[in-house]
């Protein structure tokens, strides 16, 4: 029987919501212990509790280190491996931080990460894509090691918070590396939701010409109350920030809604918004390859349609 640790990836906000997409996906491992691992610097942390209400998890195990109060992969990294005699499996969502993270437990435990699962076929077989998701690969992890798996959070749904795990916090007492240390943290603060996991999503490309011009894009955003997003590119071009780049080397996506202005529907972008919900394309040129993909489709001028599209907003 799979006894599975969730790291439980905590962040200004609470717990990161890729956690509760990592959590649904170790459910398929029917197992027969389900637990989530929150580092921490501070046990009043308020995603602990989040964790603990995380349905299907059996137990959150908090350790607490001052050294936690950053996520360094050299300093996490060690306390993962420090329990995993204890588990078949370590998952993470694949967010930046797990991204981080798990590699390091892997080499440290002598075992190769499988990365992205997007389908539990059983145990130790899996689904991930390959090729920008463009090729499903199937592995299997060999009997015997423990499997250390990044998830796809794109494929999962994130399950309730209905239930009450309990909480397990004890010291933890592993000095921390002294060949790593956090210096400065950068990051981008902002009003509108995060493009990795809000709901709605509205994306300019190239056509939207500058970066005052984007704030047409912003502003309809705010409108709808969605994240921005951008194609390579607009992003190379200047006149969207990189972290709002989506596709293959930008951010993977999954919101409901996928609102894409003047973007031609390159493979590469297309491998950013593989699960997104409906798609919307606005574009000059009907024959654009998004329209192929986009549920609706809206042929017509970005600079005349979006004032009038916002015409019709309440
Ligand atoms: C290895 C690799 C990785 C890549 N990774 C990514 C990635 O992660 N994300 C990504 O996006 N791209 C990525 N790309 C780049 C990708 O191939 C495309 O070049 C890029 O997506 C094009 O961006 P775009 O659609 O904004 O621009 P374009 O392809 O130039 O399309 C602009 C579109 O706007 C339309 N248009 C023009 N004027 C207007 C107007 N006034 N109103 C309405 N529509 C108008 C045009 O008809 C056209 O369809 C990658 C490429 C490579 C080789």
């Amino acid at each position: 029987m799979a006894r599975v640790l969730v790291f439980g990836e905590l962040g200004s906000k609470g717990l990161n919501s890729g956690v509760a997409k990592a959590v649904r996906c170790a459910m398929d491992l029917q197992p027969a212990a389900l637990d989530v691992l929150c580092l921490v610097a501070d046990e009043s942390q308020e995603g602990i509790k989040q964790a603990a209400r995380l349905q299907g998890v059996t137990k959150v195990l908090v350790r607490i280190h001052d050294a936690f109060a950053e996520p360094l992969a050299a300093v996490m990294g060690n306390a993962l491996v420090e329990m995993a005699g204890d588990y078949t499996h370590i998952l993470a969502a694949n967010t930046t931080v797990g991204r981080d993270i798990l590699p390091r437990v892997a080499a440290r435990l002598g075992v190769q990460q499988i990365s992205d699962i997007m389908r539990v076929e059983s145990e130790r077989v899996f689904d991930r894509p390959t090729y920008a998701g463009n090729a499903i690969t199937t592995v299997e992890a060999p009997e015997g090691m423990v499997v250390v798996a990044t998830v796809r959070t794109a494929s999962y749904r994130a399950v309730p918070e209905e239930g009450d795990a309990v909480v397990e916090a004890q010291p933890f007492n592993v000095s921390p590396p002294s060949h790593t240390r956090f210096v400065e943290r950068r990051e981008a603060k902002g009003e509108r939701p995060d493009l990795q996991t809000a709901r709605k999503v509205v994306s300019g490309g190239r056509a939207v010409g500058s970066s005052e011009n984007f704030q047409i894009i912003a502003n309809l955003a705010d409108r709808l109350g969605a994240a921005v997003g951008a194609s390579r590119a607009a992003v190379d071009a200047g006149y969207a920030p990189n972290e709002l780049q989506v596709g293959q080397t930008g951010k993977i996506i999954a919101p409901d809604l996928y609102v894409a202005i003047g973007i031609s529907g390159a493979i590469q972008h297309l491998a950013g918004i593989k699960d997104a919900g409906t798609i919307v394309a606005i574009n000059k040129d009907g024959e654009a390859p998004i329209f192929e993909i986009a549920d609706l489709g809206l042929e017509g001028d970005l600079f005349k349609v979006i004032p009038e599209l916002e015409k019709l907003l309440p």
